[in-house]
Formats: C-alpha cells, structure tokens, sequence
C-alpha cells in the first residue's frame, strides 16, 4: 500500500513508537507498506530494539530432540506421512552432550523441542522429558525452553517444576480456516488454551506465526492481537520453506519481504519483547537482515557432529559449525551488535516472570 505522504508514514511510525502499534486498522496499513517504504519502517523496529535492549542480542541453542509426530501439518516436513524425512530420537546421553556442548559454546538458553512424539503423547507418557528437562537444568545451569506440542496442563506444570522457564507452542496463524487448512484434525482452540495454561503456571510464552502460506495482511494483524492479548513474551515471524514430500512442496517460497516486515512490525507492536532471527530459514548468510528488521535474538543454533536437526530446513549450515556463537558473533560484530551476558539475559528473564505473576 503506497501512502499518501511520507508523513502519513511518519504519523504511522509515530503512533507505534508511543504503543499505539496494535490497533488492527495501523497493523494493517503496516503489514502493507510497499518495499521502497520499508526502509523507514525497518529504521524504527531497530531504534526500539535499540531503546530497549540497546545493543545486546540472546543467543539460543536448540535441540530437537525427536522428529517422529503423531500430526500431518501441510508445510511440515516432519509431517506423520513424509517418509522422505530422517527420523531419530535421541537418547538421555546425546541430549546431556549436546546441552553441555551449546552451554559450554556461550549460548543463553536452550530449547528443547520435540515433534508430536506418538511414544509421549501415548503409552510413555512425559514422565522421561520432564525428568530429562531437570538433567539438563541441573547439567547446564541455563535457562529452558520446551516445546514438546500440545501437551496437558499437568505436563506442562511438571515441565516448570523440573526447570522449564518457556512455553513454546506456534499457532503458525489465527485464522481460523487458514489453521484448518495447515493443520488438519487439529484443534486450534485446545492449541490455545495450552498456551493459557502454560501462562497460568508461570511458564513464559512464545507465540509464532509462519509467512508464506497463504495468509494475508489482515490475518497476520488478527496475530498479532492475538499474541498480544495472550501476553507472549517472545513472538516469532518465520518464512515457510518447501520440502519435497510435503502437500505445499511447490509453493513459491524464496521471498523474505513478507517475513521481514512481519518481524519489524513485531518490534513496533512488542518494543520490549523477544523476537527472534531464526537461523533455521536462510542459515547464517540470513541473519543480517532479520537483525536489521529488529529482531533482538538468534535462534536455532544448533553444534555440529551430534546428529541434530533443524526444523524448518533440517541440515543447513549444521555440520558445517556455521550455526554457532562464535560464526553469528562475527554477524553481529559487523551490525554493530554484540552478544549480551548471561547475567543480563537472567535479568531479563527475571523481570518478565515478575511482570506475569503481577498480570
Ligand atoms: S509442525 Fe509440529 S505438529 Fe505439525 S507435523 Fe510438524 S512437527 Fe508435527
């Protein structure tokens, strides 16, 4: 959408930066800004990243720790019926050297992330991550991050017993035939309520939405509220990407604009939350410019030589080593970004944990 005049842009901007960023009609005109309007757009995501956070950027490590799902989700590559995808589950040892791995590497927090494992969500139950998830707090010291699916609220009351500090569960969008359509016999109403009950436990949020799926502006705005009124304190945008094996495998998907724009308008509507720069769309030679639309985290990062996956591309960049600290450091070096201590990422996670037991 072209404006009238660079001060009805500038108005725009104005209103954000004073916390006016999620009304849907200004979510809306933003999401819409044509591509030689986006530089003023992307300047003020990074100015209020800068005010809040100044020049410091998390770094998260993340273990995927088992790719077998019980779910058919359309963009998926892990998907139930893909057979073209490798499937592992690794064992208590290899998640305990990965972990010591990525914590000895500098990073944050660590996210452990499952698929819709069919052996926790039916005969096992969650009784081995819950008790992996102490290991790992115990092992590393670090801060963590679960995201095992749609578990039960008792499950996810366990997990924050064993040291789990967030919740991560993507609705991917909040429209709901758009949902239906990229989730098959899946329940977005149960997907939501875990997410509240996660928050009633005292587990931090993180909410995401996938761009490139048919969506449109109005339905990343109806996201963006939605993670708003959830209270997510980390929101993520992240490009689709096609697989071979998967119903959308064919959908054109080498444009980031659509990702970037989301993630700076993210930073309008949520100044002083998390959003992060996904290593796991266009590898490290995509971070610059996630960081430079206002994203404050780097996210997926993943030590070479373990077997482990990533999610939406499964091998990039992996066992090369170039998904690591020391290799993103060198891109926020010249973004004139650094890392933030672990002491500065406590504090932050401290502060916000107050925040919502005060909400
Ligand atoms: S998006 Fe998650 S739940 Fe859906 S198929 Fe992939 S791993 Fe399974």
């Amino acid at each position: 959408m072209a404006f009238r005049s660079g001060s009805e842009l500038s108005g725009l901007l104005r209103a954000a930066e004073q916390g006016q960023a999620t009304e849907r009609r200004r979510l809306q005109k933003l999401l819409r800004l044509e591509a030689n309007e986006r530089d003023a757009l992307f300047r003020a995501a990074c100015e209020l990243r800068r005010r809040h956070f100044g020049n410091r950027i998390f770094l998260y490590g993340f273990l995927y720790l088992s790719t077998y799902c019980r779910n058919d989700c359309r963009f998926c590559f892990y998907r139930r019926s893909n057979a073209l995808c490798h499937r592992y589950r690794k064992s208590r040892e290899e998640v305990l050297e990965a972990s010591g791995r990525l914590a000895a590497s500098g990073v944050h927090l660590l996210d452990l992330t499952l698929s819709e494992d069919p052996i926790l969500y039916g005969r096992e139950g969650f009784g081995s991550l819950v008790r992996l998830t102490a290991e790992v707090r115990r092992a590393t010291g670090l801060p963590l991050m679960v995201s095992p699916g749609v578990a039960p609220a008792a499950v996810l009351g366990e997990l924050a017993r064993a040291g789990a500090d967030w919740y991560a569960c993507y609705q991917e969008t909040h429209s709901r035939p758009l949902f239906r359509r990229l989730r098959p016999g899946q329940s977005y109403s149960r997907r939501m309520r875990a997410k509240r009950a996660a928050r009633k436990l005292g587990l931090l949020l993180e909410e995401g939405v996938l761009c490139g799926v048919g969506e449109r502006p109005r339905d990343l705005a109806r996201s963006i509220r939605a993670m708003a009124a959830l209270g997510a304190e980390q929101v993520r945008a992240m490009s689709f990407v096609p697989h071979e094996g998967i119903p959308l495998a064919s959908r054109y998907s080498g444009d980031r604009e659509g990702e970037l724009a989301a993630i700076a308008v993210l930073r309008l509507a949520f100044p002083d939350r998390l959003i992060p720069a996904s290593l796991d769309v266009d590898g490290l030679k995509g971070l610059e410019r996630r960081l430079a639309a206002g994203a404050n985290v780097v996210t997926s990062l993943i030590p070479p030589g373990q077997g482990l996956a990533g999610v939406a591309q499964s091998a990039l960049d992996i066992e090369e080593g170039r998904r690591t600290p020391e290799e993103v450091k060198e891109v926020l070096e010249r973004c004139g970004l650094e890392p933030a201590s672990r002491a500065e990422y406590a504090a932050w996670l401290e502060a916000r944990k107050r925040e919502a037991r005060c909400a």
